[in-house]
């Protein structure tokens, strides 16, 4: 399918899937799939954004059999050793000047002068920033219609990977309920499952409590994987729904935005989801 094709114009995924001819099961593992990626309701994606998505994967591997040696944490602070005293952390950019020769970019501990900035936000904190001059108003407009996505993400450790016992990849995702997703992210020293609940139904669970997020999690895991699943040596839970942290989204989908991958100007770069917003809605 082509994201500009006029015949698809101002469909969201939903308007797609419900015509579609596949069975109410396979619509329902279809749903589970998108929400809980995109951690928004499918009623509320649009189709040419998913496509043009799509499109732009280029890995021919499964993603999720690549880990880092260590953990993320440890990959950004072998980053920053490297960068050495450059590297200001608590340090928020409140504003950028930029123009063709270079920028400043002002934070609470004074003004830091380059040739360039490299803008890697998330788009909804991206638009916070004030650039002077304005940055060009269709770039405005798509950082504006940004919305971050709901989820909450589950780290559970057990003392065995009781799954890979049963010849089981320890990834699960559920039709019911909707963005439930479960995969294998330990180690063989460390077994863990991490665990997510995206989308719509992010906002239910986070009704239920911790206790009873961790309880009925676990619940489904144990049909899912069998009993031992209910017995973790100790489960994180975490609530990244963005009525919590407005500051960090996952996965997001714009709406109403225009062409912008243009570039304001040599001296500053938007990058992060930012770059994956492109055509009409
Ligand atoms: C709950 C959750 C689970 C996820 N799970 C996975 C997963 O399992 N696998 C996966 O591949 N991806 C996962 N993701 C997605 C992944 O975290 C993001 O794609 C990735 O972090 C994006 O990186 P980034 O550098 O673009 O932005 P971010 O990681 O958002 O980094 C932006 C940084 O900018 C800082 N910042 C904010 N405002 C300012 C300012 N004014 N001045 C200076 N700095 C500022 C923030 O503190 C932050 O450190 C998950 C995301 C969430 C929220």
């Amino acid at each position: 399918m082509d994201p500009d094709d006029p015949a698809i114009a101002g469909l969201t995924i939903a308007d797609w899937l419900a015509r579609q001819p596949e069975d109410a099961n396979q619509k329902a593992a279809f749903r589970s799939m998108i929400e809980g990626l995109w951690c928004q309701p499918i009623d509320r994606v649009p189709l040419w954004y998913m496509i043009d998505n799509d499109r732009r994967i280029t890995n021919e591997q499964f993603e999720l059999q690549h880990f880092p040696a260590r953990t993320m944490h440890a990959l950004a602070d072998d980053l920053a050793t490297e960068l050495g005293d450059r590297v200001r952390l608590s340090t928020p950019a409140t504003r950028i000047d930029w123009s063709a020769d270079g920028v400043a970019v002002t934070t609470p501990a004074g003004k830091v002068e380059a040739h360039a900035a490299i803008v890697a936000l998330p788009p909804s904190m991206g638009a916070r920033l004030d650039y002077a001059p304005a940055l060009p108003a269709p770039l405005r407009h798509a950082l504006a219609v940004w919305r971050s996505g709901s989820v909450i993400k589950l780290h559970i450790r057990y003392a065995r990977a009781f799954w890979l016992d049963k010849r089981l990849s320890g990834v699960v995702m559920f039709r019911e309920p909707v963005g439930l997703f479960a995969c294998d992210t330990g180690t063989p020293e460390r077994p863990a499952l991490t665990g997510f609940i995206g989308g719509p139904s992010a906002l239910e669970w986070r009704e239920r409590g911790e206790s009873g997020i961790r309880q009925d999690f676990l619940a489904y895991l144990a049909d899912a994987l069998g009993p031992e699943a209910a017995r973790p040596l100790d489960m994180l839970v975490r609530d990244w729904s963005c009525l919590q942290r407005p500051d960090h989204g996952h996965r997001s989908a714009g709406r109403g935005g225009g062409h912008h991958r243009r570039r304001p100007a040599a001296a500053l770069r938007l990058l992060g989801n930012l770059a994956g917003v492109s055509g009409l809605y």
